[in-house]
């Protein structure tokens, strides 16, 4: 695994790039945050393989008892086209050190990185078989991991519909064991006291970065009364600075949605917004002569009935909305189906600590957004499904618990 590690970071550039031009992610971001990842997540892991133990049990009576942890199986890991590298490796690097062979299927759309990663764990010497990778469709390659009776474990990163079949094909098929990581809604909530641009940054990047094209996304942003206009102006600003092109060009913030269908969804959601009443801030439509970009667009005057604020739209559009006291902000944080991740803005300790208990999401960035190490657990609450992703918890998703009771002295029987 620390050899892997290493040709991770010898072909950086080569991952950066493949990413670039398989999901239209920038090129620059490719090469630091979500590649250095990659490499961190291999040897992370790679310390932990060698602390996996079990527990010795004082049991009553006349017996005693230990636990053994071992591999849970085969693994099938199915994941989705936004993060292609650094997925895979929140996938496969903590499977390798529980033990398991496994066999993953990248999206559809970004085939390029998970072939290469393949590549490169053969050159780092993991024997053939235990690293697989195939591509294919979802409702074909997928669903046959997903039903598949020799396979033990599926781990899963996609939308919560495909979650949903997912669950279905494992309970229909052999019972193997799922982990699911679906989709979000979340919100990131700005308290009177923030520091208004850092909080304008903040909230830009949380939800136009990988052009919305995050479960994570902040794409619900509430802002306390009292700087409430002065927020939405500065965001209209700097989100029409916001430099949208080639993902290629170092200058660019916001590539192309990874495809048509993508590019589709996200403009007729802009529309429903249009349509339902809510007041076009910025942006709000394609922009360039050809390719998929979308404007980085936000929305005001919106309500947690209408769609935008419900659904995931898995694309750069931010609905922003007024919020008078900490009770308000909790409540209406809270009021969605989803539960991936939140944020809070604010200097007050008092109200970091009471938000960051009453939300229910699997991860709490306060002051900040977006930030990911290997020993931070990820996974959500509610419908953005169950199940660790990084830290020492993913290790438990690899591994069975099994116990073995011994007589102390003389067997009874
Ligand atoms: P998104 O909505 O982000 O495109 P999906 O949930 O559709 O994400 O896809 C995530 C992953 O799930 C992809 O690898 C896709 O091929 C796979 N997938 C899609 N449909 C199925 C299915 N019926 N069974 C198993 N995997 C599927």
């Amino acid at each position: 695994m620390m050899k892997y590690a290493d040709l991770i970071d010898e072909n950086i550039e080569e991952l950066g790039f493949l990413d670039a031009i398989d999901a239209g992610k920038l090129f620059r971001a490719s090469k630091s945050p979500d590649i250095h990842l990659c490499s961190h997540l291999l040897r992370y892991y790679a310390g932990a393989a060698d602390k996996i133990h079990g527990e010795t049990l004082k049991m009553s009576g006349e017996f005693q008892g230990y636990t053994l942890r071992e591999p849970i199986g085969v693994v099938g890991h199915i994941i989705a086209w936004n993060y292609p590298s650094g997925m895979f490796f929140m996938k496969v690097a903590p499977a390798l050190a529980a033990g398991c062979t496994m066999i993953l299927k990248p999206a559809e759309q970004t085939p390029l990185t998970a072939l290469f990663c393949a590549h490169l764990a053969k050159l780092a010497g993991i024997p053939d078989g235990v690293v697989n990778v195939v591509t294919g469709f979802g409702p074909k390659a997928g669903a046959a991991i997903s039903s598949h009776m020799d396979i033990d474990k599926v781990s899963f990163t996609g939308s919560t519909e495909v979650g949903r079949l997912i669950m279905q094909a494992a309970a229909q098929s052999n019972l193997k064991v799922v982990s699911l990581e679906l989709g979000g809604k979340s919100p990131v909530i700005i308290f009177d006291d923030a520091d208004v641009d850092m909080a304008v940054d903040l909230a830009l990047l949380g939800v136009f970065h990988n052009k919305g094209e995050m479960c994570i996304a902040g794409s619900r942003v509430y802002v306390q009364e009292g700087i409430y206009d002065k927020f939405v102006q500065k965001a209209a600003e700097k989100a029409k600075t916001w430099v949208v092109g080639d993902p290629i060009d170092p200058l660019t913030r916001q590539g192309p949605q990874v495809d048509k269908k993508q590019f589709e969804k996200i403009l007729s959601y802009i529309e429903l917004g249009k349509r339902g009443g809510a007041t076009l801030l910025t942006g709000g439509k394609a922009c360039g002569e050809k390719g998929y970009y979308i404007e980085p667009t936000i929305f005001t005057d919106v309500t947690e009935d209408m769609l935008i604020v419900k659904d995931e739209i898995f694309g750069p559009v931010m609905s922003l909305m007024k919020f008078k006291t900490v009770e308000e902000a909790i409540e209406r944080a809270n009021s969605t189906r989803y539960g991936l991740a939140a944020g809070i803005v604010t200097n007050n300790l008092n109200t970091v600590n009471r938000v960051s208990r009453s939300i229910r999401a699997g991860i709490i960035w306060v002051n900040c957004y977006l930030v990911f190490n290997p020993d931070c657990p990820f996974g959500g609450y509610k419908m953005s499904g169950f199940g660790k992703d990084m830290g020492m918890h993913a290790l438990e998703k690899y591994l069975h618990v099994k116990s073995v009771v011994t007589p102390i002295y003389n067997s009874p029987w």
